[in-house]
Parts: C-alpha cells; structure tokens; sequence
C-alpha cells in the first residue's frame, strides 16, 4: 500500500487505534553490537531480566542512535487532530516521552520509569527517582567494560511498605506488578467500545509475537467485528494478514520507525 493511500486513510478516519511493538524497544545496528549482545547475555544469566529494558535504552543513548523520537513525533504529527489512542508492548520510555496526552497512552509491559517492590508485596509503583537512574548508570558502565557488576548494585532504594529493595516496574519482574498500567488500560478499553461503528483505522506498528494477546490478536478481532475498520499491519518479518480480514486490512514488510519515517 502507498504511503498516500494510508495518508488518505488517516484523514478518512474518526478514530486510530496504534499499537507499537517490539521494533519499538532498540534499533536493530544497536541490537546486533557486540556490547549490547555481550551486556544481554551477562543480564540475562545472571537473571537480571528486568534490567533488559534499561539496557536497551543504555545502549541506544551510546550508540547515539534514538530512531524512536523522530517515529513517535513523525506518528503523532498525523494523528494528532483525531481521537486516537495507543498501545504499546515496547517498553522504550521515549514512547511515553513523546506522547503528551497521558491518558491517551497505556503500557503493559511498563519499562524503566516506574519501580516497584523487588519481593512483590503490592505496594503501588512509583516513579524511578534521579539518584536512580545515576546508580543503573554507573553500574552498567561497569558491565560495558565486561564487569557484571553484584546483584546489589542494580537494586533501588526500599519499599515504603514492607523494606525490600526495589526493581523497575516491567513485565520482565520476577513479580510484575500491573499496578503500574491499570488505570491507563481502564481508560483504554472504555475508548475501545466506543470504536464500534466508527470508521476506525487501526496501526499496528512493529508489533511481534512475544504478547500476541496484548496487541496482535485483540486487533484483529476488532478489525473482524467492526465493519468500519482497517487494519495496516507494519512489520519487518510476520506482516502477514489472516485470511479472515484480508480484504479489511493491508501488511506492509517493512520496519515500521523506517516506514515512519518515510511517510
Ligand atoms: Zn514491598
């Protein structure tokens, strides 16, 4: 499909649902680096699993190579007189950093802005202080250089509740709290049921398949369910429609903050 066609189609809509996905967390040049690879895998064994986002946005600020901030203003420049509202599975705090209207944006798998209790006793999420960020900082300096540095290092300052340390607030915690997003997603399936019957264009940008049932399959059920709806699928390997909305939709192969950007 032509970039006018889907120019044409934003204009044509009274609603646009956008899903962002994994394309989303860290450029691909930035990805397949033997710093960020070797980082990945030292977090990873250690079990540092919550860390991973972090590390993303760590080594995309070395690298210099933010492509994320230039999609998402790209992004909301063309949506931005319509009612719209975004999904996101990426993880990447430039996505919430962009989009000024808070309540417009919901994040389930949460990222590296809020912290939560390490042990899981439900206290509220709260947000990653200065002093924070310093202290990930430095201790990822140290695994830069092939240091892994004591799980202690990367543990934040304590739980108001129970006095456990603390750990970002993401899916990849060993005890998620959802806490973090909830409010956002209330919001966010009340807007979904007043899309039916609207002629509503659905986005779905770099989404891939580590949570189908966040982004992918949810949108393809509102795709069949109203008969208003087109669904553009931009995806670098899996852009492929079913053959149940085949006719209700398009899939572009292409990276979508490259397709962003070009259109
Ligand atoms: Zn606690």
């Amino acid at each position: 499909m032509k970039a006018e066609e889907i120019l044409e189609r934003i204009r044509c809509s009274e609603m646009v649902l956008v899903g962002l996905g994994e394309e989303f967390d860290i450029d691909g040049r930035t990805r397949e680096s033997r710093l960020y690879r070797q980082g990945y895998d030292r977090l990873q064994e250690a079990g540092y699993h919550w860390l991973i986002p972090a590390w993303n946005e760590y080594c995309t600020a070395l690298s210099g190579n933010d492509t994320v901030t230039p999609a998402m203003e790209k992004l909301l420049d063309l949506i931005a007189s319509k009612n719209y509202f975004l999904v996101s599975v990426s993880t990447n705090s430039k996505i919430a950093c962009s989009v000024e209207k808070k309540d417009r944006l919901v994040m389930p798998c949460g990222g590296v802005l809020k912290k939560q209790c390490g042990k899981g006793c439900g206290a509220e999420p709260v947000p990653v202080s200065d002093d924070d960020r310093e202290r990930i900082k430095a201790a990822f300096d140290e695994l830069a250089q092939g240091r892994v540095p004591d799980k202690d290092r990367f543990l934040l300052d304590k739980c108001a509740e129970c006095g456990s340390k603390m750990i970002f607030n993401n899916v990849y915690a060993p005890n998620y709290n959802e806490k973090g997003y909830l409010d956002n997603w209330h919001k966010y399936t009340k807007w979904l049921q007043a899309t039916l019957n609207k002629d509503l264009l659905i986005l779905e940008l770099g989404v891939d398949m580590r949570f189908p049932t966040v982004v992918r399959w949810p949108f393809e059920k509102v795709s069949v369910y109203n008969n208003k709806a087109f669904l553009c699928r931009v995806n670098e390997k899996i852009y492929q429609l079913p053959q149940e909305i085949s006719t209700k939709g398009c899939g572009i192969p292409q990276n979508a903050i490259a397709w962003l950007r070009q259109l």
